[in-house]
């Protein structure tokens, strides 16, 4: 399924201003600057929908974007940025976790790691959120395009290892630049959804 209408709904803080909706859901979460924006406005097609952010660390909202008047799409906020004072950075974590404890129309997690470093501590913690919760996990490496074949074999097996992925889990390589994997990806969003 392609996307061909996308639109923003709604930000929300707290559980009670999460949009009302018995359809379901995707959530795309990863540390700032990791290209989640880029990959959201790729997806959808779209050059602005997700604001790129030219200070990281700067969105600290939950957005609800309706895709093809059926689903929803779910921008988290970005976790991990350094230059945030510790009260910032201590303030993600139950928020993250207050969506994910809360959300009976989350079908699954889009997880994105930066295919040029290992994933954080953060990036570790996240994956094991959302598996703890049971949620459906896709890994997604971002800004493929700037490894050569031999990097992203490596990048691979490194992503795999430190986060210690199960057997079920997907990961994929993601170019906004290019929109490599764009095709898969979208293909393990909706699957069984349709
Ligand atoms: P966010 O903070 O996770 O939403 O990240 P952004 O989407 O704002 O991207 C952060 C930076 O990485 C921006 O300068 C983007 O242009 C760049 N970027 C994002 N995705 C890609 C990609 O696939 N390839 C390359 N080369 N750069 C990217």
């Amino acid at each position: 399924m392609d996307i061909k209408q996308s639109e923003f709904v709604k930000s929300a803080v707290t559980p009670n201003q999460y949009v009302e909706h018995d359809s379901y859901e995707i959530a795309f979460v990863g540390r700032s600057n990791v290209g989640k924006s880029s990959l959201i406005n790729s997806l959808t097609n779209r050059r602005k929908l997700a604001k790129v952010s030219g200070t990281p660390g700067r969105t600290r909202l939950i957005n609800f974007f309706l895709i093809n008047n059926l689903m929803y799409f779910v921008d988290l906020p970005g976790y991990g940025y350094a230059k945030v004072s510790k009260v910032e950075k201590a303030k993600w974590g139950p928020f993250i976790e207050a969506y994910l404890n809360n959300r009976p129309q989350l079908k699954k997690v889009v997880l994105l790691v930066d295919s040029r470093h290992k994933p954080t501590g953060d990036d570790l913690m996240m994956y094991e959120w959302i598996k703890h919760y049971g949620y459906q996990v896709i890994v997604v490496a971002t800004k493929s395009d700037k490894l050569t074949k031999n990097e992203l074999a490596k990048s691979s097996k490194l992503i795999k290892e430190t986060l210690n992925l199960a057997g079920e889990d997907k990961l994929l390589f993601y170019s906004s630049v290019t929109k490599k994997g764009r095709e898969e990806l979208l293909d393990i969003i909706f699957e069984g959804n349709e």
